[in-house]
């Protein structure tokens, strides 16, 4: 079957009732039908449910449905987006290991990296997605995670998939994790170039509509097998009601994302020729310098565009308050669109140069391009660069 078919008809085995849309299934724990088989399944004889922090047929309905659309061997699913990031890094890494991560990860990971991990005796080295030459360099004896996300937040820079795939010649034993949440595995599989774990916050565009929390790790079996320890044991699990959510969700996610990329592709082409913009970024804008990497690692852009508005910080705060229907909020991938000024919020506990570092100007504003009529959105966005004068 071809992907979007199997999103849909990927489904958790029909019950003696004979559904047609697969239940919820809440109960914490499974019955065994005698002694024995509950022997054998906590054995690992036989296969089967025993509890929900270890596996619930809505879970792995949706880790079925991740795995198919990433080309993985297997997954699990976690309560957020940064439980699976954290997860992804805890349940693998030891006292005295080191991670290479490129700088412009999600705030919360990069709290992770420079706050968190060191307590454990963790350490990371940041290099710039740009510069390639960096990352060899960073390279320790001690070195056993790269992490990064392409395209990164907010600055849309990518890393080349297919060049980061070929450092598993040379050093085999480290492993590659990339964050796929912007793209989407619809858009970008990272797994095809030889990446072992790809993570995901199904909050964004998974679950598509703004409602629940979410995460995903998938990859190889054998690190898949090591976090799955991981998970039992320290119960990060997804609950059973958001992975019904994101199940549903998923069987829309390629049309989603096809309107989200047009809608957002027609916004970066009109804020690039506007008046009042300095400069629009968006991964399929032919400007975007690294426009052929995306077309090579991308189907198409995703649903985000950045931009810099004329007349820095200030104009930027006016320009969000001056918007009619798009409404400001930290999250992104929903249906409907969303504006933020990181300079002010996500970003404003750093300096100048930090943002600098990242793509980030004070006049920076990141749209997160929703699923209204693409005349709507664009006449909301004119609207609102005119009155902000
Ligand atoms: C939102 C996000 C996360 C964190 O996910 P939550 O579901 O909010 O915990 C991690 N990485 C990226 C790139 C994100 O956008």
């Amino acid at each position: 079957m071809k992907e979007q078919s199997k999103l849909i008809r990927s489904q958790a085995k029909r019950s003696f009732n004979r559904e047609h849309s697969v239940p919820l299934y809440l109960t914490s724990s499974f019955i065994f039908d005698d002694a024995e088989q509950g022997r054998a399944i906590f054995a690992d004889e036989e296969e089967g449910n025993i509890y929900s922090r270890y596996s619930n047929p809505n879970t792995t309905e949706f880790i079925t449905k991740v795995c198919e659309l990433e080309g993985a061997e297997d997954g699990l699913a976690f309560s957020s987006g940064m439980a699976a990031v954290f997860a992804s890094f805890a349940g693998l890494l030891r006292s005295g290991d080191h991670i290479i991560a490129c700088r412009s990860v999600f705030g919360s990971t990069h709290q992770l990296l420079t706050q968190l991990f060191p307590r454990w005796g963790i350490t990371s080295t940041y290099v710039d997605a740009s510069k390639p030459d960096e990352w060899e360099a960073a390279i320790r004896p001690e070195t056993k995670m790269i992490f990064l996300e392409t395209p990164s937040n907010p600055g849309l820079e990518l890393v080349d998939l297919e060049w980061l795939g070929g450092f598993k010649k040379k050093y085999p034993h480290i492993i590659l994790n990339v964050d796929n949440c912007f793209a989407t595995p619809y858009l970008q599989k990272p797994i095809q170039y030889g990446i072992d774990l790809v993570s995901h916050s199904a909050t964004k565009y998974m679950d598509g509509q703004g409602r629940v929390l979410g995460g995903v790790v998938v990859g190889r079996k054998e690190l898949i097998k090591e976090l799955m320890f991981f998970i039992r044991h320290t119960g990060p699990a997804m609950s059973a009601f958001n992975a019904w959510i994101f199940s549903k969700s998923l069987e829309t996610l390629p049309l989603r994302m096809d309107r989200h990329c047009s809608n957002a592709l027609k916004v970066a082409e009109v804020l690039e020729q506007h008046p009042e913009v300095e400069t629009a970024r968006y991964p399929f804008l032919p400007s975007h310098p690294q426009y052929e990497l995306a077309k090579k690692q991308m189907k198409q852009g995703g649903g985000i565009v950045t931009f810099v508005i004329k007349g820095g910080f200030e104009r930027a705060k006016r320009f969000l308050d001056a918007l009619k229907m798009i409404l400001i909020t930290s999250n992104l991938g929903d249906s409907r669109s969303i504006a933020t000024h990181p300079a002010s919020t996500t970003h404003s506990k750093l300096s100048e140069q930090e943002r600098e570092q990242l793509g980030i100007r004070s006049g920076s504003i990141r749209i997160s391009v929703g699923l209204e009529d693409i005349v709507d959105i664009l006449e909301d966005i004119n609207q609102a660069l005119i009155h902000s004068k």
